[in-house]
């Protein structure tokens, strides 16, 4: 398996990949590390964690650079992401105890409890845009709720995905608890077919698909984080100096390349010229260069694959008669560098404002109505977040509990907290990650009837 890096092309590493037979070993050994890693009390478990935690702040200078490397996303936004991980593992960490506790919910001569005991061996299939966060969104809580993990990083940020493994390893995670599977769609599809008892994957659509495939043939729990084509709507009574930036952030933040960015944006016509210009003045300040530089903004895009898909995107929208605001194309540089593209007098005949584009390009269109914007934002395959900019509360609120979306947000956007859960309507999933439910995903409950002598 080679890995490239995406700022200029050149060979990063070659490392090996698993095939069916070694994932099937893996498997095994995970198997009987799970009996072992369940029955360490949960204090030693949490403690092993923590200890990861803490590793993971000492070298996150080190790893954050191993992290743009490979994906290209700039080094700043390398390390937010390393710095946001305390946060998430703190909650998992907090919230434990509670999510293993028994439950009794009845008294009298026949009690009833509800215990909940680990899924098994868990595999979790992992994107490459956020690997510090979509990866221990899954394998922190699964690993303090008892359960072994069989970790598949991205083909794309598999030095990222070794790193973690060495340090949960050196934190005291045993090495049957924890186990990488490396390589592409082919180690991922022989994972499925391995001795696992549930998946929890974070990609596309189209492999989501055939991992569910894959578990219903099985019989064993998928949950699936899947793709956005995410909206946001600036009502009349918005200040578009505020929204500008804030959604130029939320659609150009790690190139585009985020699950849950802006993806299509609706303006009211009242505020929509001046919004248009402050949306436009903070795209065109984006410093846009190489990711080492702890100054740039917009570095390439991780897969060279996705640049025809943003220049069919492109050349869709112009022919059907959108109008190109800014940038348009790739860039003329060894790498996968793609301008930042806006394009306002969209319509949803265009691929552009349907198909998740996860990369630099956004569609802006003009609307009437708070109605027309409910209508519009809820026209899509797809459920993951949707934002309204609007100084009231009240109508926020009132168009958000219109839209059919797992988050949505009031005056921000592109946003995750581990409070709250995480999930996808429709194509954007199924299950969810994240607050207290998204520990209890991953247990399952033992109903007892307890009736005395
Ligand atoms: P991808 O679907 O190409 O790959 C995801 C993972 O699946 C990789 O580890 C890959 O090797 C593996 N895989 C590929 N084919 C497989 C198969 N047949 N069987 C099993 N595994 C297989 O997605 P990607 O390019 O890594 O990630 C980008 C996508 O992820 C975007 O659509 C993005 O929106 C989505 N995403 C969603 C969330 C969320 O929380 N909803 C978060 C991050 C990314």
């Amino acid at each position: 398996m080679k890995l490239y890096n995406p700022a200029d092309a050149s060979l990063l590493a070659t490392l090996a990949e698993d095939c069916a037979a070694t994932v099937r070993d893996k498997a095994a050994a995970a198997r009987r590390g799970q009996l072992r890693w369940a029955k360490v009390p949960l204090v030693r478990r949490k403690a092993a964690l923590a200890r990861f935690g803490a590793l993971v702040a000492k070298d996150k200078a080190q790893l954050a650079l191993t992290l743009t490397r490979e994906t290209g996303k700039p080094l700043t936004q390398s390390l937010n992401e390393l710095n946001a991980l305390p946060g998430r593992l703190a909650f998992f960490l907090d919230h434990a105890d509670e999510a293993l506790r028994t439950e009794r919910v009845r008294g009298g001569d026949t009690a009833e409890e509800v215990s909940h005991e680990p899924l098994g061996v868990v595999a979790n299939i992992s994107a490459w845009n956020y690997p510090w966060f979509v990866g221990s969104n899954v394998f922190i809580p699964a690993l303090l709720m008892g359960n072994a993990v069989l970790y598949k990083p991205s083909e794309h940020a598999a030095l990222t995905g070794l790193a973690i493994t060495l340090l949960l390893w050196k934190a005291g995670v045993p090495r049957d608890a924890f186990i990488p599977v490396m390589g592409a769609g082919m180690a991922g599809a022989a994972l499925l077919e391995a001795d696992i008892d549930a998946v929890f994957f974070t990609g596309s659509v189209a492999t989501g698909k055939k991992v569910a495939e894959a578990a219903s043939r099985r019989l064993i729990k998928v949950q699936l984080e899947l793709g956005g084509k995410d909206p946001a709507y600036v009502a009349g009574d918005a200040d578009p100096a505020k929204a500008g930036p804030a959604l130029a952030e939320g659609a150009f933040y790690n190139n585009g390349q985020s699950c849950c960015a802006v993806e299509r944006i609706y303006v009211h016509a009242r505020v929509y010229d001046r919004f248009l210009e402050h949306f436009l003045a903070a795209v065109k300040g984006y410093a846009l260069g190489e990711p080492m530089d702890p100054h740039t903004f917009l570095g390439p895009l991780a897969r060279e694959e996705q640049i025809p898909i943003l220049e069919a995107q492109v050349k869709d929208a112009i022919r059907k008669g959108a109008r190109l605001l800014f940038g348009g194309g790739r860039l003329a540089r060894p790498g996968f560098w793609f301008a930042p593209t806006v394009f306002d007098r969209c319509s949803h005949s265009m691929t552009l404002m349907r198909e998740e584009s996860f990369g630099p390009v956004i569609g802006i269109m003009k609307v009437s109505s708070d109605a027309q914007a409910v209508g519009l934002m809820n026209d899509s395959d797809y459920g993951l977040t949707a934002a309204v900019f609007s100084k009231s509360r009240t109508r926020a609120e009132r168009i958000l509990s219109q839209v059919d979306a797992g988050s949505v947000y009031w005056n921000c956007c592109d946003r995750v907290s581990p409070f709250l859960p995480w999930s996808g309507r429709r194509n954007s999933g199924l299950g969810l990650t994240l607050s207290k439910a998204g520990i209890k995903a991953f247990l399952r409950p033992k109903a007892w009837h307890l009736r005395r002598p």
